[in-house]
């Protein structure tokens, strides 16, 4: 049943709605939606409307305001070690020589590590997903559990990312494939049915045969992470590493899912993964390991990866 407002009600009715507008603008503009520091504006696009904004990105974590954040990561050339003035370690070189590339944040026992760009240029938005976190965490050192590491390789196959963004940036300096080079499962070649086909890539000449693969393996085996991310595009969904099926992978993928939009289970093209990062990680050194892939070859996903990120450094 309609009624026809008075006046008055519609009066007061417009200011309430007007009130609220320039209570949202002065929010915005005070940075509220984002916690102190978060250069959220400089690089990010603005947060989408399923961002949920009035939602406190980190809401288990207390503020330690005493903890010193890490430096800002220099620029320069010269190679330092892991140390208390820097976050920021070189773990190996490419085939061409550029610099594997580690961040560091926290200092706890239980280790996360977080690798993007495995497939280079092709995906080169996984490695600007990985640059967006590590600004967002070099901003809010205080998101880190105080029994937790993070890890973040924000570009392992960094001679792909700089041949091309496309098909072509996709395989190493030696084109090989490095997400089939790992020593669990190698296959030189697969049954291409179902897999990707747009450039004649290959697993290597043994496996773990790249530079990359090899770095990355050594790191692990330092570290020992008890759970591991590697970031992929586009669109397939959240894989859980191992063959035959790993647990506590299965566990984390479906903990990842349970906050994000990505397909889980992931779509099924029949193509068999041989050498790949997360099988090794999980049947080789009992790694909770998933896939996940970005929704399309462009953009971030930052709000949704903000959230996985928070499950991630809390997952157990
Ligand atoms: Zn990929």
């Amino acid at each position: 049943m309609k009624k026809k407002l008075p006046g008055i009600a519609l009066l007061i009715w417009g200011a309430n709605l007007l009130g609220l507008l320039a209570l949202g603008i002065f929010l915005s503009a005070s940075g509220f939606f984002y916690p102190p520091g978060l250069a959220a504006p400089q690089n990010l696009p603005p947060p989408r409307k399923t961002s949920r904004p009035s939602r406190t990105p980190f809401p288990n974590v207390t503020l330690r305001p005493s903890l010193t954040p890490w430096p800002t990561p220099s620029l320069g050339p010269s190679v330092t070690p892991m140390a208390v003035s820097t976050n920021r370690q070189i773990i190996g070189y490419s085939v061409e020589n550029r610099p594997l590339e580690v961040y560091r944040y926290g200092t706890g026992p239980s280790v996360k590590l977080i690798v993007a760009g495995i497939h280079g240029g092709y995906e080169h938005n996984t490695v600007e997903l990985a640059a967006e976190l590590i600004a967002y965490l070099n901003d809010n050192p205080q998101v880190i559990p105080a029994d937790t590491s993070l890890y973040i390789l924000p570009d392992l196959n960094p001679d792909g990312y700089a041949r091309v963004k496309g098909v072509d940036g996709r395989a190493n300096a030696n084109n090989v494939d490095l997400n089939r080079n790992w020593p669990y499962r190698w296959q030189k070649d697969w049954k291409r049915d179902g897999c990707w086909l747009y450039t004649p890539i290959e697993g290597g000449a043994a496996a773990a045969s790249e530079p990359e693969v090899q770095a990355l393996i050594a790191f692990v085996d330092l570290m020992r992470p008890q759970a591991l991310i590697s970031y992929h595009s586009a669109a397939l969904g959240i894989f859980p590493g191992g063959r035959p099926d790993f647990p506590e992978s299965i566990r984390l993928a479906e903990d990842i899912a349970a906050v994000s939009d990505y397909p889980y289970p992931p779509i099924d093209t029949g193509c068999d993964y041989t050498g790949n990062l997360t099988d090794w990680a999980a049947n080789t050194r009992n790694i909770p390991a998933v896939d996940i892939e970005l929704t399309n070859h462009r953009d971030t996903d930052f709000a949704q990866n903000m959230r996985i990120l928070q499950v991630f450094l809390g997952w157990r």
